[in-house]
C-alpha cells in the first residue's frame, strides 16, 4: 500500500483508477486512529472500488498552539491500521504540502459554521472548510467519508459541497462510541484515568436529555437545566454550550420537536471534548 507525500503523487495514482471507471471514497483524518475512523474506512470500502486515506493535522483548525502540540500523533500505527482494512492509498502530506509559502486564499464557510463551535472557536471551521476542500482537490474521489461525531463540521462540509457544485457526495457515518458510551476521540488519548471516568458523564448527560424526551419532557430549558446538572455534580463545570437545536441549520429550539438535536461542548481537565445525539420523539 503507497504512502506518498505529494499532491502529484496521488493524482499519478489515482488516475489509472478513475480511468478504469473504479468508484473512488476518500476518509479524511487528522491521525491517531481509532475505530470511528475505521468505521470510515469500513464504510468506505464496502461501497468503493478504491479507497484513499489522507492523514494531517491541520494547523489552521486550531485555536490555541498548545492544543496543536498536544494533538496526539501517531503516523506509523495508523498506516499499519490502515493497511489491515485494505486502503488502497495513504496521503500524509507535510504542512508544507498543504500550506504552500504565500498561501493566502481560504474559504469563507456556509452560515451554519457561524453557530456553536463557531462561535467559540472563531476561525475554526474556515480552517476545516479550506482544508477539506484543498483535500477534495489533491486527492480527487466520487464519495468522501465523515463522523456525525463531528456533526456541526459533517454540516459544513455538506453545505459547502452543496453551495460550491463540488462534485463530490457526502457520507455521513454513525458515532462510534466506547461501551460506557464515550465517543471516540484522538483526543481520549491524552486524558487521564480519573478524567477518562469523568468523560463519560457527556455521554450520559445525552442520554439523559433523551429519557426526558421519551417521558415526555419538550422543554428545551429544562432539558438543558438537568444535563448541566449531571455535569456538575460531576465536576464538569467548564461547558462551552449545550444546545437543543433543528438538526438541519443548528438554530436553537425552544421545544424538542422532530428532527432536534442536542449538542454539547465540555472541558476535561484541558482538554475540550464534543458529542451529541439526535432526540426521537418516541
Ligand atoms: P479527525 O481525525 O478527528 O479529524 O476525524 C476524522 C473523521 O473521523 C471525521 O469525519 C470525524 O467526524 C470522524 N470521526 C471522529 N471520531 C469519530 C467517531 N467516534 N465515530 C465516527 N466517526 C468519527
Amino acid at each position: 500500500m503507497p504512502v506518498v507525500h505529494q499532491t502529484q503523487e496521488v493524482r499519478s495514482l489515482l488516475a489509472p483508477a478513475r480511468a478504469a471507471g473504479k468508484q473512488i471514497g476518500l476518509v479524511l483524518t487528522m491521525g491517531a486512529l481509532h475505530e470511528g475512523h475505521l468505521s470510515l474506512v469500513r464504510a468506505a470500502k464496502l461501497e468503493c472500488d478504491y479507497v484513499v486515506a489522507t492523514i494531517f493535522v491541520n494547523p489552521t483548525q486550531f485555536d490555541a498552539d498548545d492544543d496543536l502540540e498536544r494533538y496526539p500523533r501517531n503516523t506509523t500505527a495508523d498506516c499499519a491500521q490502515l493497511e489491515q482494512l485494505g486502503v488502497d492509498l495513504i496521503f500524509a502530506p507535510a504542512t508544507q504540502e498543504v500550506y504552500p509559502d504565500g498561501f493566502t486564499t481560504t474559504i469563507d464557510p456556509p452560515a451554519v459554521a457561524a453557530r456553536l463551535e463557531g462561535k467559540h472557536r472563531p476561525g475554526h471551521f474556515r480552517g476545516v472548510a479550506t482544508v477539506v476542500l484543498k483535500f477534495l482537490h489533491m486527492a480527487p474521489a466520487d464519495i468522501a467519508y465523515f463522523g456525525n461525531k463531528d456533526y456541526q463540521q459533517t454540516l459544513v462540509v455538506q453545505h459547502m459541497v452543496r453551495d460550491l457544485n463540488l462534485p463530490i457526495q457526502i457520507r455521513c457515518c454513525p458515532t462510534v462510541r466506547d461501551p460506557d458510551g464515550l465517543a471516540l476521540s484522538s483526543r481520549n488519548q491524552i486524558l487521564s484515568t480519573s478524567q477518562r471516568t469523568q468523560a463519560q458523564v457527556i455521554s450520559h448527560s445525552l442520554n439523559h436529555a433523551q429519557q426526558l424526551v421519551s417521558s415526555g419532557e419538550r422543554d428545551a430549558k429544562a432539558i438543558k437545566n438537568a444535563m448541566q446538572k449531571i455535569l456538575s455534580t460531576h465536576g464538569i463545570s467548564r461547558i462551552d454550550y449545550i444546545a437543543i437545536a433543528d438538526s438541519k441549520t443548528l438554530e436553537e429550539v425552544a421545544q424538542v420537536e422532530d428532527a432536534t438535536i442536542v449538542l454539547i461542548a465540555a472541558y476535561i481537565g484541558q482538554t475540550r471534548l464534543i458529542d451529541n445525539q439526535l432526540l426521537t420523539l418516541c
